[in-house]
């Protein structure tokens, strides 16, 4: 099978230099327009006064009656008259002009006439390149002259429309090198900080996450994005934390977990091993082996059952909470212990009035009591009294406190008792059957309520256990 290629991206022309044409491309377009607007508007404008002096000096020849004697002194001006027939008559030219420079004109009726004579023209020249304005009118009356042209070069005016044309494109290529040249200068300038950003974000690329983008001038745009940048970082870099240190928990969980299970596992093949080679012929040390066994499997099984608690737990999104009477399950969890040691004094400490039912998970709450008796009566010299007290705090909720009078929990052991395998004594917590996870399920319940458990000393001695449940 072959493999889509990907598109490679052409490589592009870095931004300061697009930037510097497009700067470049406007000013010329600008420019040419303004030059153009400029050279347009001057023409008309010497074409109009040139008009206006054609037509003031022909309706003076007319009115004068002096188109015979025209062209007397130096003038650009050439008259020209032209016979009925259209046929050329007589043209004077001004003092010292160049007979051959004239309109090129070979005839001319006034039919012929653009605009029929209203309005002045423009016509080639004899010389080469040249032109002429050119108005003509009629004479009639004694004369048997039909239409007289007067005309002027446009020569001039042409030179100077050429002129500041030129010059107009002159200082277009003048404006667009300067604001080419200082836009890319000022655009690389402002851009410098962004490339810091880029050398930043290659070095984030290869993997290190501390470091943040160089600060940028604050209120323009690289600033806003190195600050958000530079935000969002420190979030990233939090979650990659939080993440290796929960993997490093889970990593502990296990290892602590299959370390718990290696022990009675070791125990039970030791004694089937023992009584393969024979250890076990004697009735009562096979009795007691089985014994053994039996405890250790079912030590097993509560850790394993411990486990699988905890685990649900963790995954554990919400909890199905619904209105619990806590006098009753604090009224079971002292019957239940006064089942399981009929030697010992449980007492339930109750308020007088009645409690407000509180919005709690039942079988989670049982759960929770029943691992702080059950720990109270493991953990305490037998005939210690046990009290089971409820109350509930204004401003914090319900509060179930356990409270025995054993060795109780010394202080700098208090905040480790919660963490799951911690036990004061481990091989004495061990025999006593202890899977050494109770607590980090209490722990794991009462969060999942939204409320908190700790330990405190019982006044004269022992170990409090104290469950805050917000409700
Ligand atoms: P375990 O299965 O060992 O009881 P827990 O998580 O319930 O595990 O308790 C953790 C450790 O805290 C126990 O091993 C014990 O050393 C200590 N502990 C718990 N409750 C008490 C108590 N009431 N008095 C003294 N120590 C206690």
């Amino acid at each position: 099978m072959t493999q889509a290629k990907a598109p490679r991206a052409s490589p592009g022309r870095p931004l300061p230099v697009k930037l510097a044409v497009i700067i470049a491309s406007l000013v010329v377009a600008g420019l040419a327009v303004v030059g153009a607007v400029t050279t347009v508007v001057l023409r008309v404008k010497l074409v109009a006064d040139l008009d206006r002096q054609l037509e003031q000096t022909l309706s003076s020849l007319i009115a004068g009656n002096q188109v015979g004697a025209a062209m007397s002194g130096p003038s650009d001006y050439v008259l020209m008259v032209f016979g009925q027939d259209g046929e050329p008559l007589t043209t004077a030219f001004g003092e010292g002009h160049d007979p051959d420079k004239r309109p090129a004109l070979e005839r001319l009726t006034e039919e012929e006439t653009p605009g029929q004579g209203a309005e002045p023209f423009t016509v080639a020249s004899t010389a080469a390149g040249g032109q002429w304005r050119c108005l003509t009118a009629s004479a009639r009356g004694p004369f048997q002259v039909r239409l007289v042209v007067l005309a002027l070069p446009l020569d001039s005016i042409n030179d100077t429309t050429r002129q500041v044309a030129l010059l107009v494109v002159w200082l277009a290529l003048a404006v667009a090198v300067v604001a080419t040249a200082s836009g890319y200068a000022m655009v690389r300038r402002s851009l410098r900080p962004l490339r810091h950003v880029e050398t930043a974000a290659a070095q984030i690329a290869r993997g290190d996450l501390t470091t943040r983008m160089p600060p940028a001038q604050e209120g323009t745009e690289v600033g806003h994005l190195t600050d958000s940048l530079n935000a969002m970082l420190t979030q990233i870099e939090a979650a990659f934390a939080s993440q290796s240190a929960s993997e490093a928990r889970m990593r502990t969980f296990i290892s602590d977990a299959s370390h718990e299970l290696r022990t009675p596992l070791a125990a039970i093949r030791g004694y089937a091993e023992l009584y393969r080679i024979g250890g076990l012929e004697q009735p009562e040390a096979l009795a007691g082996a089985m014994k053994r066994i039996e405890d250790e499997a079912a030590r097993m099984g509560a850790m394993v059952g411990d486990l699988s608690t905890l685990t649900r737990l963790a995954e554990l999104q919400t909890l199905e909470l619904a209105p619990v009477d806590l006098l009753t399950l604090a009224a079971d969890a002292v019957a239940d212990a006064q089942a399981l040691d009929p030697g010992r004094t449980v007492t339930l400490l109750a308020p007088r009035e009645a409690l407000p039912p509180i919005a709690a998970n039942e079988a989670a709450v049982r759960r929770v009591l029943t691992n702080l008796v059950s720990n109270a009566i493991k953990h305490t010299p037998p005939a210690t009294p046990i009290e089971v007290a409820i109350a509930h705090w204004q401003d914090v909720g319900a509060v179930i406190e356990v409270r025995d009078h054993g060795p109780g929990i010394p202080p700098a052991k208090r905040d480790r008792v919660f963490d799951r395998f911690f036990r004061l004594d481990d091989s004495r917590s061990r025999d006593l059957g202890g899977s050494g996870l109770g607590l980090a399920i209490v722990t794991g319940l009462v969060g999942a309520h939204g409320g908190e458990a700790e330990v405190v000393e019982t006044p004269g001695g022992g170990a409090t256990f104290r469950i805050t449940l917000p409700g």
